[in-house]
């Protein structure tokens, strides 16, 4: 008897008597063990010696290791859901109960049953036919002429409707239109004689899905069934069977998948798309290849021993361009529920059925990812954390889990609020918590060092505000625009990133030349074009802003947008050019605690812009007290935070005349 640490090395170790063996052992699918035992029997006449023999071993090992239909049992239970939920992520409210709304459809959809309706005027017909289908479990009703079929069709969703085609009054046909009406995706199968076949063929023209001869035989009558169930749960599942988390980086996105993992009681699967260069990697290269290798997703599949496992497809908007081959096509194949039932990986060269899988797509910007793959999902927002939120989830989550790493359990170590505070506005910048999380490590480590270097547990480490600079070196960030006031020519807008949110400083100068316009600061193409168009507002209605009307003609006017690692681009600062343009001229100061975000048009009106949230979290983070907002924007009012709105006055204006004295000094 021999012992192996895993399956793998137990097949790696095995003779072809011994891979015979465990072929037979093995819970394979029927075509699975055929396509294994034909390999085995080839692998019996080739040489060990050869680069064939050991190919081919390779791959029988693959088949044997598939978790082909081995799932594990979902746990159903919502409440359940909502603990875990709430026990590993603070606040998220409205996202958890998107999540938790998701799970219950599919919880519902789950525990169905499925509901078969057989219509047949003849009655042993009809108790064949019923007792077929009740054997696989299917939910069966009645119907004992096409009239009896119609009224059940009206008051009741069927999934596949078996139908007689020739009864007197209402025939097969009139039953079939009428599903077609009322529940359009239900598959209809029509029975008929041998007589009637030609008639049979007419109805799948109509619409019908498949037709079964009289007298029908049983394997005949339940594959249809499955394969109609299978069809209609297709049809049903396209859109919204996959989640997609979009927003910045550090909100949350993975964390939640992991946890809408554990309370289904599934495994979880992350793999990374970012920087995926051939769809090869995804889906597997042919076994013709040499070093050939199945794809992550099936080598995942595996790895987790599931069939049906919560997978996370990360950086879903990282891919593209220099990817080999189509990404939308390969995605479809693994994402889509009519495809990916019967999904081949170029290596296995077999079907996998992936439709047990619950896909989550995690990105930082939805306008990134590919059309059709948006189609295809149900879209959860993931917006940045105020900072009373990462306080919260630093003081609840971040710290605890830190001592418990770092080691410090036994060691009495506190963060003061005041401190954890200080981290958040003068060491971090951002809109989730990733760096928050690795400060607070860094502070961890640092007492868990001087711990273990004086060798003494003497009281507990009190980490206040005043000494955080012992750890974390000397604050990073300050925000303290409210004291700069008093510059011409200078104005702070919003941007919204793939990482939140932030605040610009538009500089603008003018000097001795003629009519140009130098625009600097890695300004993208709509910005520029914005730049353009905020400099004909202004001179189109120099008299009414009280400059003189040549300005332009003896003057270049520079605009310059400094931070380069901010990428800009977008309408949305037009407003805040023209604003930084009409200080210059008319050498009003400007107020820089008063940030804008806004569309400006040749007319002067202000169109609404995205990211709103983020932007006003950004203008909290940097002391703004004042956010001028285009009034088509008070719509989204509604996910921003009350305790926020304490903080900052927020000026909704349509155009912008009305923004001058707001921005500028008298
Ligand atoms: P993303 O996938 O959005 O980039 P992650 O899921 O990797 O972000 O989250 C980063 C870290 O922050 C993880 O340690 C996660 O557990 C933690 N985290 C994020 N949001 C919350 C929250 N609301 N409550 C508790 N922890 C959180």
């Amino acid at each position: 008897m021999r012992f192996f640490k895993n399956s793998e090395e137990k097949v790696q170790a095995a003779t072809v008597d011994e891979l015979q063996d465990m072929i037979r052992s093995a819970r394979l699918p029927e075509h699975v063990r055929r396509i294994a035992q034909n390999e085995t029997d080839l692998l019996a006449k080739i040489s060990p010696a050869s680069s064939e023999y050991t190919i081919s071993f390779t791959y029988i090992n693959f088949l044997l290791t598939i978790p082909w239909d081995k799932k594990t049992p979902d746990s159903l239970d919502l409440e359940l859901a909502e603990r875990i939920l709430d026990e590993y992520h603070y606040g998220l409210h409205k996202t958890k109960a998107r999540i938790l709304e998701h799970l219950a459809v599919r919880i519902l959809r789950l525990g169905e049953r499925p509901r078969i309706l057989v219509v047949d005027d003849e009655e042993v017909a009809r108790r064949n036919l019923s007792h077929i289908l009740q054997k696989e479990d299917y939910e069966v009703e009645v119907a004992v002429d096409g009239e009896d079929a119609c009224r059940k069709l009206e008051t009741t969703q069927f999934d596949v409707v078996f139908c007689d085609l020739k009864m007197p009054k209402v025939s097969g046909l009139d039953v079939l239109e009428q599903t077609r009406i009322k529940c359009p995706d239900t598959p209809v199968v029509i029975i008929t004689g041998f007589a009637s076949v030609d008639t049979a063929v007419q109805s799948l023209r109509k619409g019908a899905y498949h037709y079964i001869a009289k007298p029908f035989k049983l394997d005949e009558v339940r594959a249809t069934a499955r394969e109609a169930l299978m069809k209609k749960a297709a049809r049903r599942e396209t859109k919204g069977s996959v989640l997609c988390f979009a927003g910045p980086p550090g909100t949350g996105k993975t964390s939640l998948g992991r946890s809408i993992a554990h309370a289904l009681g599934r495994k979880f699967v992350r793999i990374s798309l970012g920087g995926m260069k051939d769809e090869a990697e995804l889906m597997g290269h042919r076994r013709t290849y040499a070093g050939a290798r199945p794809g992550r997703i099936i080598e995942e599949i595996r790895r987790a021993e599931s069939a049906n496992p919560v997978i996370i497809l990360d950086e879903i908007d990282k891919i593209g361009k220099d990817f080999k081959g189509d990404p939308a096509a390969a995605l479809l194949e693994v994402l889509d529920s009519e495809q990916n039932a019967a999904f081949v990986d170029r290596y296995l060269d077999i079907p996998f059925d992936l439709s047990g899988v619950l896909f989550i797509l995690t990105a930082n910007v939805v306008d990134n990812i590919l059309e059709p793959l948006l189609d295809r999902t149900e879209l959860i927002e993931f917006t940045g954390y105020t900072e009373e939120e990462k306080f919260q989830i630093a003081s609840r989550f971040l710290i605890p889990k830190q001592i418990r790493e770092t080691g410090l359990s036994g060691y009495p170590t506190r963060i003061a609020p005041e401190a954890i505070y200080r981290i958040i506005q003068s060491y971090t910048r951002e809109a989730g918590i990733r760096n928050l999380e690795r400060q607070i490590a860094t502070v961890c480590r640092k007492i868990a060092k001087g711990f273990v270097s004086t060798r003494e547990r003497s009281g507990t480490v009190e980490v206040a505000a005043a000494s955080l600079e012992k750890y974390l070196g000397p604050r990073r960030y300050s925000f303290e625009v409210a004291e700069e006031n008093g510059r011409v020519g200078v104005t702070t807008g919003l941007v919204w990133t793939e990482v939140g949110g932030d605040i610009i400083f538009i500089e603008t100068a003018k000097m001795k030349g003629g009519k140009e316009l130098i625009l600097t600061g890695s300004l993208g193409e709509v910005m520029r074009e914005s730049a353009q168009t905020a400099l004909s507002y202004v001179r189109s209605n120099a008299s009414s802003i009280g400059i003189a009307e040549d300005f332009f003609e003896h003057y270049d006017l520079h605009v310059h947008v400094p931070a380069g690692a901010i990428p800009k681009d977008g309408p949305s600062s037009g407003a805040a050019i023209a604003l930084a343009l009409i200080s210059l001229l008319t050498g009003r100061t400007t107020r820089r605690d008063v940030a804008m975000t806004g569309e400006l048009t040749l007319t002067g009106r202000i169109l609404p812009v995205g990211g709103v949230k983020e932007k006003i979290l950004a203008a909290r983070r940097s002391g703004i007290r004042t956010v001028i907002l285009p009034g088509r924007n008070s719509v989204d009012l509604d996910d921003i935070p009350l305790q926020i709105l304490e903080d900052i006055t927020i000026q909704w204006v349509d155009r912008i005349d009305e923004m001058v004295d707001a921005v500028l000094m008298p």
